[in-house]
């Protein structure tokens, strides 16, 4: 059974208003996903792989129920440069449109002592019922007091709303994109192992803490109230989990890699029970977010990437050649202006700039390094 709803976000300077629609199929009972994508407007590929999972799951029986937000931020979307999109920042106060989700339980004030104190003896599977009831009162407060303050700002409604609606969910996977990226993804310490089902080769470990992120916003939550939990002698395993996922490069969207991407998601889905069938192992890589490293240019001018994002590299390999025009000798041309730009340690290049021409300083390379490998 779908239901369709749809929730205005902006209304702009000339009168029309921006919504998105959710799209949430039930089943039996069972545990509840939110899939969204595009809140960085360049980020195109979410959209075909939502679409490859709801077409997957038409004959399927579902035990939970799935809630699919394409076109996350329409805004973004449509916020174009010339032929390119600019979506990563809200174009009128600069901001990440990824950092601008809240701590809620910390902004709010909301006394996660008591709380605990008044419900810790409950078994878990009430206790988390209990607390997401109250997890969507304290987002609806808060919001509440915004508006009443006349502190909804620019980027707040959105986020808030996107916010509200994960809080539901026990499994949120946020669908992005790199620049120019490889497939990789990022999972939270504790639920590490977890990140496995999602069959991504590469896979960035972030500490159990918030830096503004949907992620970190949806997981937050949760991971207060174990700590809360733990000071009082019990220990929890988190079964809610929230991911981001980055399925290659911006400002493409192509339905035959999304065939495969939607593997990724339908292998999550299998483990979390929403669908009656075993999950398969895989293999990859694990860095920790310290071990996650980008490389500034060190020269400006033209760039030879020899590097793609996915490939392998090993010290002292040559990963880009920096052409600068300024220092060209008619007689020797390419060895006077070339500049060789070599590695410092092994690694995976994950992503890379779009551009090749940069600027002394720019991000070049997001590579891992200290790689360690994962069987499932
Ligand atoms: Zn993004």
């Amino acid at each position: 059974m779908w239901t369709i709803e749809n929730y205005p976000i902006k209304e702009l300077a000339s009168g029309e208003n921006l919504s998105i629609n959710t799209y949430t199929i039930k089943g039996h009972a069972g545990p509840h996903i939110h899939i969204q994508a595009s809140v960085h407007g360049a980020e195109l590929q979410g959209n075909a792989v939502i679409l490859q999972l709801m077409e997957k799951l038409k004959n399927k029986k579902i035990n939970g129920s799935i809630t699919f937000i394409p076109l996350a931020n329409p805004y973004a979307t449509n916020n174009k440069h010339g032929t390119y999109t600019y979506g990563r920042y809200n174009p009128v106060t600069g901001d990440n449109w990824n950092r601008n989700y809240v701590d809620v339980v910390k902004a709010s004030g909301f006394d996660m002592q008591q709380f605990v104190a008044d419900n810790k003896s409950l078994p878990w599977h009430e206790l988390r019922l209990v607390f997401k009831a109250e997890l969507d009162h304290i987002i609806d407060s808060h919001i509440q007091k915004l508006v009443d303050k006349r502190l909804l700002a620019e980027n707040n409604k959105l986020n808030l709303i996107l916010q509200k609606l994960a809080a539901k969910a026990d499994g949120v996977l946020d669908l992005h994109t790199g620049p120019v990226a490889t497939r990789y993804l990022y999972s939270a310490e504790y639920e590490k192992e977890i990140s496995y089902y999602l069959k991504f080769k590469h896979i960035l470990v972030i500490p159990d803490e918030f830096g503004g992120a949907m992620d970190e916003a949806a997981f937050m939550p949760w991971v207060h109230l174990r700590n809360e939990l733990e000071k009082h002698g019990r220990d929890i395993t988190l079964d809610i989990e929230s991911f981001t996922l980055e399925f290659g490069s911006e400002e493409s969207f192509c339905m035959e890699d999304a065939d495969k991407d939607v593997e990724s998601i339908l292998n999550y889905l299998k483990y979390k029970g929403v669908l009656e069938e075993e999950p398969e192992s895989f293999s990859g890589y694990v860095c920790k977010l310290a071990d996650y490293r980008t490389l500034f240019s060190p020269h400006g001018g033209l760039v030879d990437y020899h590097f793609k994002p996915g490939d392998r590299f090993k010290e002292n390999d040559v990963l880009a050649s920096f052409y600068q025009f300024k220092n060209l000798d008619p007689q020797d041309p390419i060895q006077s202006s070339r500049q060789q730009f070599k590695a410092t340690t092994d690694g995976i290049i994950i992503n890379r700039c779009p551009s090749s021409a940069v600027h002394q300083g720019m991000e070049l390379y997001q590579v891992m390094t200290n790689l360690e490998e994962f069987q499932l």
